[in-house]
């Protein structure tokens, strides 16, 4: 499902030399696998799920998803993939404070561009706060959740639009053992059951456990195990 080929990746700032983040990464993932991205703080992590998931373009080499090279779709396409086939849950949610979580969860319905219907988005959304246990909970704002909660709501909010890839940034960083424990089963029981491409993030070894591979950054490249 995703194909990385000679991905190299740099920043740039004023007339410094430019940073090597990543140089000549190579992987692939296939449909269905649960993977995890450790590596040292700063090694590049958050860098290279920005750019499977096409938030960021600005590298050399090649990124395939599906077969199709990331580079060779327009705007449009861009955006039709950010939201039909990428799932992403941020480090830090980035839930919207004045929306509740049941309108958070809605979100990218909004941009949906198959003109689906609004009632199956509602259905499907109450769905997805029932199954990640807040189904009672949908009318809270942000700041009426626990850092688990709305972690869980950013997860429902991946998941609306039925994205066969979800992407996450350190879902259980900030989360304490028991809350991280539950998410990590969340996952595990979302991938198991849609078969869903997992791209997680992490430092916490219980998520790398429940992984089926780990991809490690290492001197800017991506080791298996
Ligand atoms: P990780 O997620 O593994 O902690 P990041 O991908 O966030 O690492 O960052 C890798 C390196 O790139 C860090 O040294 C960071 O400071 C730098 N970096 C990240 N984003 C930018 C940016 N937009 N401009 C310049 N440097 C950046
Ligand atoms: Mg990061």
């Amino acid at each position: 499902m995703i194909r990385i080929h000679s991905l190299c990746k740099s920043y740039r700032s004023g007339t410094e030399a430019p940073a090597v983040i990543l140089q000549n990464v190579e992987f692939q993932v296939a449909r269905g696998e649960f993977a995890a991205i450790t590596g040292p703080s700063g090694s590049g992590k958050t860098t290279l799920l920005n750019i499977i998931g096409a938030l960021d373009n600005d590298y050399d080499g090649s990124v395939a998803i599906n077969g199709q090279d990331m580079r060779s779709l327009n705007d449009r396409r861009l955006s039709e993939f950010r939201n039909q086939t990428v799932g992403f849950v941020f480090q830090h949610s980035n839930l919207l404070a004045p929306l509740t979580a049941r309108e958070n969860v809605l979100l990218p319905g909004y941009f949906a561009r198959k003109g689906e219907n609004e009632a199956a988005l509602n259905a499907r959304a109450d769905q997805l706060l029932e199954r990640v246990g807040l189904g009672a909970k949908g009318h809270h704002l942000p700041s009426q959740l626990s850092g688990g909660e709305r972690q869980r709501v950013a997860i429902a909010r991946a998941l609306l639009c039925n994205p066969p890839l979800i992407l996450c940034d350190e879902p259980t960083g900030n989360l304490d053992s028991a809350t991280g424990t539950a998410i990590i089963r969340l996952f595990q029981e979302l991938q198991a059951e849609a078969n869903l491409t997992l791209i997680v993030v992490t430092h916490d070894d219980r998520v790398s456990g429940a992984a089926k591979r780990i991809l490690r950054l290492e001197n800017h490249r991506v080791v298996e195990g």
